[in-house]
């Protein structure tokens, strides 16, 4: 089997081939045609690549042949945006009357689809712990069509056991997409146990340089042909610049996990045993209560941990303030540690009473750990901690 980093490098060799090296950029909106029979071709083409922009770029279509074959699918596709990929994915795949799974612990973009966008257009959802895998029997339906997944999931790390819920979605004919964004294709590949779809935040690993936002979805053709007739009519398109960064991301992409990982299981080791902090949340530790069913489903654990400080709200604030390498920022998965601190987030978008059903404790710090050396990284946030002590 060829390794992630060749791939990386090399999967996406026939797509539009030139004799450049590097990939000439695209910036285009639309294509020329030899003659009328080949502009009658590439006109009905899905997820072809020099049609109309809106309908593929050259961009895109290299990046989407990396992305299947690091995901292990037959076929991908791009977006303007993770949520693009949702978005665009779930209307699709659903319609009114049906009714939808998802977790209640899940990026809040994903979980506001579910509590809003769908409900208002007819589709039925319910929200189940993801922990609990008889929750999800349960809540099925017979027009239940899609259980949506996310693991590790944002903020707390919680895992999904992903080939369990394959399986019970494959015997009652439902379809499953997973959100592999905290994971990487590196670290995780959902359709490997049996997952319909994967999609991605390609602005956090996948392009790992803060610098683009994008999204990717991957899985069989004859899926994505489905989510691609959508596409081109939502026209989330991602510009042909923003495409070749993002492939330009991707080369390195697995050399950078090597680090995340590292990073990440080093802090996450190291706060665990601090004082000043109640609970670490990451995957990679032995106290993690789903450690076992993680390392069976994943060959790392990525740069993003949780932690809860002894000293609640402020402590937590105090902390994030005296970081000197993780700025004050909401995103992850770039070269650049960055922190949030959820509750001082929210304080301006929700009332108190909604910040305690959150789940999420007050004293919750996001950390994502970036590439820069370990033991930098470490120092720095020992030395942080000494003010909440
Ligand atoms: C950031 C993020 C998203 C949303 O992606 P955008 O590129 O910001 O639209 C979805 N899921 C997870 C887990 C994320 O971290």
């Amino acid at each position: 089997m060829t390794g992630t980093s060749t791939i990386a490098v090399h999967a996406d060799r026939d797509v539009h081939p030139s004799r450049a090296v590097a990939r000439p950029i695209y910036q285009t909106a639309t294509f020329g045609a030899e003659d009328g029979e080949q502009f009658a071709q590439v006109a009905v083409e899905r997820r072809g690549h020099d049609f109309y922009t809106r309908y593929g770029n050259p961009n895109h279509a290299q990046v989407a042949a990396v992305v299947a074959e690091l995901e292990n699918a037959e076929a991908a596709m791009v977006t303007a945006s993770g949520m693009a990929a949702l978005t665009t994915a779930v209307l699709a795949l659903v319609s009114a009357g049906d009714h939808v799974i998802g977790q209640k612990s899940t990026y809040g973009g994903t979980a506001s689809v579910l509590m809003n966008l769908l409900p208002r257009l007819g589709v039925e959802t319910t929200l189940v712990d993801q922990t609990d895998l008889e929750a999800f029997e349960k809540a099925l339906t017979p027009r239940t069509r899609l259980i949506l997944v996310e693991s590790p999931s944002n903020p707390l790390l919680q895992i999904t056991d992903l080939r369990a819920v394959a399986d019970l979605a494959r015997a009652h004919d439902v379809l499953t997409l997973a959100d592999n964004t905290f994971a990487s294709p590196v670290n995780q590949q959902p359709i490997a146990f049996g997952i319909d779809l994967v999609w991605h935040s390609a602005t956090k690993y996948l392009n790992g340089h803060t610098d683009v936002s994008a999204g990717v979805l991957a899985g069989s053709a004859e899926h994505l042909d489905r989510i691609w007739d959508v596409g081109v009519l939502t026209g989330a398109v991602l510009g042909p610049i923003d495409a070749w960064l993002l492939l330009r991301g991707l080369r390195t992409l697995p050399l950078r996990m090597e680090r995340h990982n590292a990073n990440g299981l080093a802090l996450a080791g190291v706060l665990n045993d601090h004082s000043a902090i109640t609970h670490a949340h990451y995957p990679g530790l032995a106290t993690h209560p789903q450690r076992g069913l993680a390392g069976s489903q994943m060959s790392g654990f990525g740069g993003v941990l949780a932690l809860e400080l002894a000293g609640g709200f402020e402590a937590a604030d105090a902390f994030l303030g005296r970081l000197r390498y993780s700025r004050r920022s909401a995103s992850l998965g770039g070269v650049e540690s960055l922190a949030v601190h959820p509750a001082s987030m929210w304080r301006g978008m929700l009332s108190d009473e909604q910040i305690a059903a959150s789940g999420v404790p007050l004293g919750l710090v996001r950390l994502a750990a970036g590439t820069e050396d370990t033991a930098d990284l470490v120092a720095d946030v020992l030395n942080a901690l000494e003010v909440v002590r």
